[in-house]
């Protein structure tokens, strides 16, 4: 198997395997019990949080673990609401994912107003966009970092200033960009900011929620006084260690993610597009593959993924002889992928051409290898040419 889908999700690093497998087995207390043998996982908890929070330039205190980044996104949200009931106008993005998307759908039946910011054809935000889109009426702007289907990176700088200058409050989901680009928040305006596990090496169930120190916040899961009161419910001790040290592994190989994985996936990009072999002798150059196109911005995005249209192919009859060749990639979130719904990205981002159904996202990490992008540059040229006869 060649697995080309690390933005669906990653294996669990084995020094995260082996951080939890304690609290799996023998420290199975409770860590809100009075004595010792649930107490002593406080501390272990305390480390995880550091953990985390140093990942993202954050204060350990600002940091609540939950269940997974649709809990995050869904928290932020609603802190954002309750704070000010007044306030009835949303502001997110075309592009984001379904645990934004269809919160704020369902946010819309109950009388609120959203506001879903178009992309340009290559999957930019415009920043005078979301100006002109702000009102007096708005309680937050929840938009990406980097989006998941092809990785194209919003301005999160410039949002995060133009929300502080308006007083309104911003949430972003930084899923995907946590361990991939630096994440400061001591640096950024930014209110509330989620991030899950299983996409840097930790297991699926486990994520966290930055919430600024001043900003306004109510639970979301009203219980016992867990993470200080801001998010009830028993500790999940064995993910939340696996968590904490997964993002202390992220944070080790941040300094060399970039030069380590673009190379791959500009092989493979170059491969498929044809672009000319460039002077350093990276990429396979030649023709490619006829009527195949980027989906995304070529350089404002991350270094690991390609999202392209095979015009001709649906998705799903390639994915499905690539699967049968062992090659694992996806035509989308994979939150969405039992759906026949064209990709809602792509649709944004192309709005006349069918390339949002004849689209494949490539997703890779660190562990890919040069032989593995070779190995799948011959089966996707071979498929391609199957299917269009
Ligand atoms: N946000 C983005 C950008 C994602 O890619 C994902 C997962 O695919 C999520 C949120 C949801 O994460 P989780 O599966 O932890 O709920």
């Amino acid at each position: 198997m060649i697995y080309l889908d690390h933005n669906a999700t990653t294996p669990i690093a084995p020094e995260v395997r082996e951080a939890m497998m304690p609290y799996l087995t023998g420290e199975w207390g409770n860590p809100s019990s009075s004595y010792k043998f649930g107490s002593k996982l406080k501390g272990v908890i305390e480390t995880a949080r550091a953990q985390v929070a140093e990942l993202i330039g954050a204060s350990s205190r600002d940091v609540v673990f939950t269940s997974c980044a649709t809990e995050s996104n869904n928290t932020a949200i609603h802190a954002a609401l309750k704070t000010d009931p007044q306030k009835r106008h949303i502001i997110t993005s075309a592009v984001e994912h379904s645990s934004v998307l269809n919160y704020c759908m369902a946010l819309e039946q109950e009388n609120y107003r959203v506001t879903y910011l178009p992309v340009e054809r290559d999957g930019l935000l415009k920043i005078v966009d979301l100006e002109t889109a702000l009102t007096d009426d708005t309680a937050i702007v929840s938009l990406l970092w980097a989006n998941n289907e092809t990785d194209v990176l919003f301005p999160v700088e410039d949002i995060a200033r133009v929300c502080q200058a308006r007083g309104v409050l911003f949430h972003c989901d930084a899923v995907q960009a946590a361990g991939k680009v630096p994440i400061n928040v001591s640096k950024l305006p930014v209110d509330y900011l989620s991030l899950t596990g299983h996409k840097f090496n930790a297991p699926k169930g486990v994520g966290a929620l930055y919430i600024r120190r001043k900003s306004p916040f109510t639970p979301y899961l009203h219980g016992g006084h867990q993470e200080r009161g801001r998010r009830g419910g028993t500790e999940n001790v064995a993910l939340i260690v696996a968590l904490g040290k997964a993002a202390e592994l992220a944070l080790k190989k941040l300094p060399t993610y970039d030069r380590t994985v673009r190379p791959l996936r500009d092989a493979l990009e170059e491969g498929i597009l044809g672009y000319p072999r460039p002077s350093d002798g990276r990429g396979t150059g030649g023709e490619g593959i006829l009527n195949a196109e980027l989906n995304g911005h070529k350089s404002q995005r991350l270094p690991n993924t390609c999202n392209l249209t095979f015009h001709g192919i649906e998705s799903e009859a390639l994915l499905l002889l690539l699967d049968q060749a062992g090659v694992c990639a996806s035509s989308g979130s994979a939150c969405l992928a039992d759906s026949d719904e064209p990709s809602h990205v792509v649709k944004a981002m192309k709005t006349e051409s069918a390339a949002s159904r004849q689209m494949i996202r490539f997703s890779l990490d660190g562990t890919n290898t040069a032989t593995e992008i070779k190995n799948v540059l011959s089966k996707v040229q071979g498929t391609v040419k199957l299917l269009r006869g």
